[in-house]
C-alpha cells in the first residue's frame, strides 16, 4: 500500500482533517477542539461510508449462509481478520479473535485461561498503572481460584520500576498482565523486556494494547506477547469491535469462554465438541458490521503511516508540554521518558471537573477524573486529573487555543 509519505512530502494535517467531518462541527457555538482521543478517536469518512455501504448493500449473517449476500459479508468479515493479522504481525489468522473490545478480550483470557490453569497460591502480576479493565477481571478470577494479585510499583515519573518487577518474579507467577501504554500517564512500558523476563520464569504475558495500537508499531511476534488486546474505537474504527490476539498453542489449550452457535463442532443431547480456532471463541452472531468496517480504519492508519503519525503526535505533545509548564500551579502527572501523546495534569487549588466544564464551553473536549485508574490516582494522592490526548488530526493552533482557554479558566476559578 502506498504510504502517506509517498503521497505528501510533508505531514499535511489540514488535508487529513478534511477526512473527519466531525472536526468541522461547532460545540457550544465554538469550533470543536477534540482532545479526548484516548477515550475514543473520531472516524474518517472511509470508515463512516463503509458502515453505510455494509448496511445498504450486503448486510447478512455470516459463515452459515450459502446465498450471495451471506458469502459477501463472510468474505468481508474474514478479510478484516487477515488485515488485523498483518497489522499486528500475528503469524496466523486463527490467532485473531473478534471481541467487543479490550475489556472483553482481557475478560476472555482471565476467565478462560485463568479458570483452567490458575491454582491456589499462584500469582498474577499487574502494574500500578493498569486500567480497571486490566485489574477487575484478574481480581475476579483470583478470588475464584484462590490466587493472589501483586502490583509492580512505579516511580514518580510514572515508569515501572524494573528492579521491583524482577524481585516480584518467581515460579509462582503464572500471569503478567500489563498495559503497553498508559491511558492516564502516557507512559510507554518497555514491554519487550517485561515479556522476556516473565518468560524466563515461565509466566504468560497479556498486553493491554488499548492505547498503544493507534500510536506505535505493533509486532506481536517481535514482542513475543502471548496475548494482545485492543479496541476498534481507539484506532479510528467503530465501537463495539475489538481484538484478542493469542498464540495458537495457548488458545488451543483454553476452554471456550462463552457457549452458543458458531463455537461448536457438533452438539448432541449429551454435550458438544468445540469448533476450530478462531471460532471456538466467537459464540453467537458477532458484530459483523463493525468487524467489516474495522479494516478501513487500519487502512487509513497504514495510508498515513505510523512513523508519520508518531512524529506528528510527538511534536504536539512536546509543544503542549512546554506551553503548559509555563502556567503556574500546573503539575504534569506522567513524565516518563517514553510517552504517547497524553498530557495529564492537575492545577493547584482548582478541581479538574470545573476546568473540564469551562473548557467545554469553549468547544474543547478533554477528559477529567480518574480515567478508570482509581488505584493509580491513589498512588499519586489525587482524586483525578485533566487529560488532553492528541491524535493524528490535531494541530498546534488547537494547542494554542487550548492554552488560552485554560489560562482563562484558571483565572476564573482561582
Ligand atoms: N485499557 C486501557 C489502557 C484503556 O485506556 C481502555 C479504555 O480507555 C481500556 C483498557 C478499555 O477499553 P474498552 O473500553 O475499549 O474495552
Amino acid at each position: 500500500m502506498e504510504t502517506y509519505r509517498t503521497i505528501h512530502s510533508s505531514y499535511d494535517v489540514e488535508h487529513i482533517r478534511k477526512d473527519f467531518p466531525i472536526l468541522h462541527t461547532k460545540v457550544n457555538n465554538k469550533s470543536l477542539v477534540y482532545f479526548d482521543n484516548a477515550a475514543s478517536t473520531q472516524k474518517p469518512l472511509s470508515v463512516i461510508s463503509a458502515l453505510q455501504e455494509y448496511y445498504t448493500t450486503f448486510n447478512a449473517n455470516i459463515h452459515r449462509g450459502i446465498h450471495t449476500l451471506a458469502e459477501r459479508a463472510t468474505h468481508e468479515f474474514e478479510t478484516t481478520r487477515e488485515e488485523v493479522r498483518k497489522f499486528i504481525n500475528a503469524s496466523a489468522r486463527e490467532e485473531i479473535i473478534f471481541t467487543r473490545g479490550t475489556t472483553e478480550s482481557i475478560n476472555l483470557v482471565a476467565s478462560s485461561w485463568g479458570r483452567a490453569f490458575l491454582k491456589p497460591g499462584d500469582e498474577i502480576l499487574l502494574s500500578a498503572m493498569e486500567h480497571h479493565s486490566n485489574m477487575v477481571p484478574w481480581f475476579i478470577v483470583a478470588r475464584q481460584q484462590h490466587a493472589n494479585v501483586k502490583i509492580i510499583p512505579i516511580n514518580q515519573q510514572g515508569e515501572v520500576i524494573l528492579e521491583e518487577y524482577e524481585k516480584l518474579l518467581s515460579e509462582k507467577v503464572k500471569i503478567v498482565s500489563i498495559v503497553h501504554a498508559s491511558n492516564s500517564l502516557g507512559t510507554v512500558n518497555p514491554i519487550k523486556k517485561i515479556i522476556e523476563r516473565a518468560h524466563q520464569h515461565g509466566a504468560v504475558v497479556v498486553v493491554d494494547g488499548a492505547q498503544s495500537t493507534s500510536h506505535l508499531h505493533i509486532d506481536v511476534q517481535h514482542l513475543d506477547a502471548d496475548f494482545f488486546a485492543f479496541s476498534g474505537h481507539k484506532i479510528y474504527g467503530p465501537t463495539g469491535i475489538g481484538v484478542l490476539y493469542g498464540k495458537k498453542h495457548l488458545l488451543e489449550a483454553m476452554p471456550p469462554y462463552q457457549g452458543g452457535g458458531e463455537m461448536i463442532g457438533e452438539v448432541t443431547y449429551q454435550g458438544f465438541t468445540t469448533n476450530e480456532l478462531p471460532y471456538k471463541f466467537e459464540a453467537g452472531t458477532p458484530n459483523i458490521a463493525d468487524a467489516v468496517v474495522l479494516k478501513h480504519a487500519i487502512r487509513y492508519i497504514n495510508t498515513i503511516g505510523k512513523d508519520n503519525i508518531q512524529r506528528h503526535e510527538n511534536e504536539l505533545l512536546q509543544y503542549a508540554t512546554e506551553k503548559i509548564s509555563e502556567i503556574s500551579g500546573v503539575k504534569i502527572i506522567g513524565q516518563a521518558k517514553e510517552k504517547i501523546s497524553i498530557l495529564a495534569f492537575t492545577v493547584e487549588g482548582v478541581h479538574h471537573q470545573d476546568i473540564g466544564i469551562l473548557l467545554d464551553k469553549e468547544g474543547i473536549a478533554i477528559r477529567t477524573g480518574h480515567h478508570c485508574t482509581q488505584p493509580l490516582m491513589q498512588r499519586y494522592g489525587i482524586a483525578g486529573t485533566n487529560r488532553a490526548s492528541f491524535a493524528l488530526y490535531n494541530t498546534k493552533s488547537e494547542v494554542d487555543y487550548f492554552m488560552q482557554a485554560l489560562h482563562k479558566a484558571i483565572r476564573m476559578l482561582r
